[in-house]
């Protein structure tokens, strides 16, 4: 068998043929033949004719322990409908990425799973890869008609780089779907969002859940009608400042008790922070008597109790009639559609 006939056996891709096989100090580099076809524009136009052409390489996946890429000759063409140069879309890439279809499907499917650490050692690739493939492959996978079912939203930040770095999420609630990613948390991470909707489409929008993060605040405030009744603070993160202030009241007072050689607060740290169903048994006596002092610490305690038992989750700005199942929390449309082992 010739070797770029096991290549083609191996890779299976679809409307191309292996023609070359190289191996270079980067990896194994596959050249791929395209069977004569006309030229597609990503909004779907085609012709012949071509505006220029170019060499361009695409990370595939690892064979062994080689790194894999595809080169073919990829052209830009002048769509009519587009009404501008553009670059072809070639069958085994997403367009404008420089990695396979294969390749971002599987590190979409992994970032469900573990931390982004793992895979960029795992698939040695960067962390400003992984998180634009999580991207496009989302992108993809969001249709328009996304929001004829979206009644109530949330938006959160997640942190990586050990929290240097953030991404911007929105998932539609009901549905546990992922709808949005985007760099950063900042107010502009958030404002195309709701550019990509219309204002009528944006007025369906009943009920938009998140932390008291200001940019995004602001964001829903610029894109929302009457978006003060729509934000909802969620518990999570109102309890977690509510801790936080707590705290913060514990400390002072204990400095000015002890001023006054009053020791009632030390070692108490822990004995406030706990939720008071979760309050280990050895503490209960201990407890009863503190929180029964006239403490300004008792007080901030029994705000942050009160707010802890009665769940923002409960009472939600209407949603017509069905309320679909709560999922076990966001997953990724796309990765549903991608779940193939990577195996
Ligand atoms: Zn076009």
């Amino acid at each position: 068998m010739r070797v770029t006939t096991a290549f083609n056996k191996m890779l299976g891709l679809v409307g191309v043929s292996v023609a070359t096989v190289a191996f270079t100090p980067e990896g194994i580099v596959l050249g791929l033949r395209r069977r004569r076809a006309k030229h597609r524009c990503p909004c779907g136009w085609r012709t012949w004719a071509i505006y220029d052409r170019s060499v361009r390489r695409w990370r595939h996946l690892d064979l062994g322990a080689s790194r894999c890429f595809l080169e073919a000759e990829i052209a830009r063409i002048h769509c009519r409908s587009c009404g501008r140069v553009r670059t072809e879309e070639v069958p085994w890439a997403r367009p404008g990425s420089r990695h396979s279809r294969d390749f971002q499907d599987v590190v979409a499917w992994l970032a469900q799973r573990v931390d982004k650490t793992t895979i960029t050692k795992l698939l040695r690739v960067s962390w400003e890869a992984v998180a634009k493939i999580v991207i496009d492959v989302v992108a993809e996978a969001i249709d328009d008609a996304r929001l004829n079912d979206l009644y109530r939203i949330g938006v959160d930040e997640v942190s990586y780089r050990k929290g240097h770095s953030y991404l911007t999420l929105v998932y539609d609630i009901a549905g546990g779907t992922v709808e949005y990613i985007a760099d950063d948390r900042k107010q502009a991470s958030l404002d195309p969002y709701f550019e990509s909707f219309s204002p009528e489409e944006r007025d369906t929008i009943r009920a938009v859940v998140m932390d008291m993060w200001e940019p995004y605040v602001n964001s829903v405030k610029a894109h929302l009608n009457h978006a003060e009744e729509k934000i909802v603070f969620d518990k999570f993160h109102i309890v977690k400042h509510m801790g936080e202030a707590l705290d913060t009241v514990r400390k002072s007072e204990h400095r000015q008790l002890r001023a006054e050689g009053i020791d009632t607060l030390t070692g108490s740290k822990y004995l406030w922070l706990y939720a008071e169903k979760n309050l280990p048994g050895k503490h209960k006596s201990t407890f009863a008597v503190l929180k029964a002092l006239n403490l300004k610490t008792a007080r901030a305690w029994a705000t942050k109790e009160s707010l802890s038992c009665c769940g923002a989750t409960g009472d939600w700005p209407g949603r017509p009639s069905s309320t679909s199942s709560a999922s076990s929390g966001p997953r990724t449309r796309a990765c549903n559609r991608s779940s193939t082992s990577p195996t």
